[in-house]
């Protein structure tokens, strides 16, 4: 089985946040948040179709032009969604450079940006370099629930989280499919065609391995026609990739609101992303950042009954002492006694449910899946 996203984080658990989440067999991949994007590779970013800001603090933010000038001159849209602000921020980074050579490019990179407001608003606008990011009109609308992107084969949620300043936690979900191995199809002497679509919805819908496939495929010679049993396909080209969510989350203060707002994306997801700056220990310097610590971090992915967490955006001041979070964080994952956190003043029981899975934790700047 393979995994729908492979997860790198960019600049590791200790580096600004930059999550890129590649598309398994997609050929495209989704970055969460622009810290220094330095360490990525220029044909990895030439995959990005989709960014999302948790906010605009520097080391979430600052990576954007190592991405434009990557994309500069290809003939693209890429997605941004961002907090309240995002539009006229990046408007404004853009409206910093001179554009006189624009009309020299023969193809140019499009940003269409979507903000997600407190309250269920939307703001959209593109900014292309066609027309040298001039400012575009921006479309405001009412959108009910999270959605803030629906494919067949991914979809994107946001919720805003409160750090003092807007900020969002995204949710990324690809459902299971089936993917065909071209090789070992080639190898057995099928083309492709129309009828890999119904193989695909056979062995979805769970057909009995003696359901007859009519495989039907152009070649130099004409039309060809097979008909095998499903069994045999199912065996020897189909592999099924399940379904997989992951979640992300930077930065927030310990809140009410916030917990609910997590673990309404985060519950029962395969991977959560989540921040673990301090040790329990110095609470009183996350509380006054609107940050989570360590402990907070693993009661949240301990109440949302995730299969496994990767913390990261660890404070430098423990540098060398990285382990005393993750150690932390794994305690209150596990729901160890007097390992977990209080819930913040006016928070709804957040009692876990029964886990169905057995729990694994994973602690990596670079992980499958
Ligand atoms: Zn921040």
């Amino acid at each position: 089985m393979r995994s729908a996203f492979e997860l790198t984080l960019v600049n590791g658990p200790s580096g600004d946040p930059a999550l890129f989440a590649d598309l398994v067999g997609a050929g495209r991949a989704v970055l969460c948040d622009l810290g220094t994007l330095v360490g990525l590779a220029p044909r990895k970013l030439l995959r990005v179709s989709d960014v999302l800001v948790s906010h605009a603090h520097l080391d979430h933010f600052c990576g954007f032009e190592e991405l434009l000038r990557v994309v500069l001159g290809r003939a693209r849209t890429i997605r941004l969604v961002g907090p309240e602000g995002t539009i006229d921020r990046l408007a404004h980074r853009l409206a910093s450079y001179s554009w006189n050579l624009a009309g020299s490019y023969r193809e140019g990179v499009s940003f269409e940006v979507l903000e997600v407001l407190e309250g269920g608003g939307r703001r959209r606008a593109t900014l292309a370099l066609a027309d040298r990011f001039r400012p575009a009109p921006v479309e405001c609308f009412e959108a009910p629930g999270d959605l803030v992107r629906e494919e067949a084969r991914l979809s994107i949620r946001a919720v805003p989280l409160d750090h003092d300043v807007p900020c969002l936690a995204f949710a990324l979900a690809k459902p299971r499919h089936v993917q065909i191995w071209r090789n070992r199809l080639e190898a057995m002497g099928l083309g492709t065609g129309p009828w890999l679509r119904t193989l695909k919805e056979a062995v979805l819908a769970g057909a009995a391995d003696t359901t007859p496939i009519r495989a039907r495929w152009r070649a130099p010679e004409g039309v060809e026609e097979r008909i095998l049993p499903l069994g045999t396909l199912r065996n020897e080209v189909v592999e099924i990739v399940p379904g997989q969510r992951v979640v992300y989350v930077t930065d927030c203060a310990w809140t009410a609101a916030n917990v609910e707002r997590i673990l309404s994306l985060a519950r029962g997801a395969d991977t959560l992303v989540i921040e673990a700056p301090f040790l329990d220990a110095d609470r009183a310097q996350a509380r006054a950042r609107r940050h989570l610590t360590a402990r907070e971090a693993g009661t949240l992915a301990h109440w949302a009954r995730v299969r496994r967490v990767i913390p990261f955006h660890f404070s430098p001041r423990y540098a060398g002492r990285y382990a005393l979070l993750e150690a932390e964080l794994r305690a209150a994952f596990e729901g160890r006694p007097g390992a977990t956190a209080e819930p913040p003043p006016g928070a709804r029981d957040p009692s876990p449910t029964p886990r169905e899975n057995g729990g694994a934790l994973t602690i990596s700047s670079e992980v499958s899946g």
